[in-house]
């Protein structure tokens, strides 16, 4: 199956995705992956979740999950050689904590960043690709590439939480907003609130397995 990318407004993007159940499938899970990870790589993005390419599946792939502080794309492009792709089948958030702010893009929006509230620090159970069960945490970008991933398979964008959004934002125009604001931690230890958020919107968090 050739992925194709899913834009925002298609209600594909919308949709709360089923959990995966068939790890028998892995080749097909492992082809699927790399065309991801390839396609984050084009397109500079840091992570993608499986709704964006139309597949209804609780997914999400992680292949360059750190801020990358530089200037311009020519020094971005020097990131590629050294992306570690990870991926989480069915992640379900049990603890969040701290708060951290960023301007965040996504591959479906495409020339759009926002500026969007997310936890420092996060705990997760997921499953590996044959099924076996882990539990997990992640800090600070990492823990925000998470966020807004596990967000989509619950059918959640970042522009539906997102503020001081600037249109029309194409690379260039992207890494000067970063540059000039970078992810900025304001407590790695206090209680993420979400209470401004519409509750749909709401990243989901779980009791513990
Ligand atoms: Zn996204």
């Amino acid at each position: 199956m050739k992925i194709e990318l899913v834009k925002s407004n298609d209600p594909r993007l919308k949709k709360v995705c089923e959990e995966v159940v068939d790890f028998e499938n892995k080749q097909f899970y492992l082809d699927l992956i790399n065309q991801i990870k390839n396609l984050c790589i084009e397109q500079y993005a840091f992570a993608a979740a499986a709704p964006q390419f139309g597949i209804n599946k609780r997914f999400i792939v992680l292949v360059s999950a750190v801020e990358k502080k530089v200037s311009n794309i020519e020094e971005l492009q020097q990131f590629k050689d050294h992306y570690e792709t990870t991926v989480y089948f069915n992640p379900r958030i049990t603890l969040m904590r701290g708060l951290t702010y960023y301007y965040e893009a996504c591959m479906s929006t495409g020339e759009v960043i926002g500026k969007v509230a997310r936890p420092y620090y996060i705990e997760f159970d997921y499953q590996d690709i044959d099924g076996n069960d882990h539990h997990s945490s992640a800090e600070g970008f990492e823990a925000r590439c998470f966020c807004h991933e596990i967000d989509h398979l619950d059918g959640i964008e970042f522009l539906d939480k997102a503020s001081d959004i600037t249109y029309h934002a194409d690379l260039n125009k992207r890494i000067e907003i970063r540059n000039k604001f970078p992810q900025k931690t304001i407590s790695e230890d206090c209680e993420f609130d979400q209470g401004e958020i519409y509750p749909e919107f709401r990243t989901k968090v779980y009791i513990k397995r």
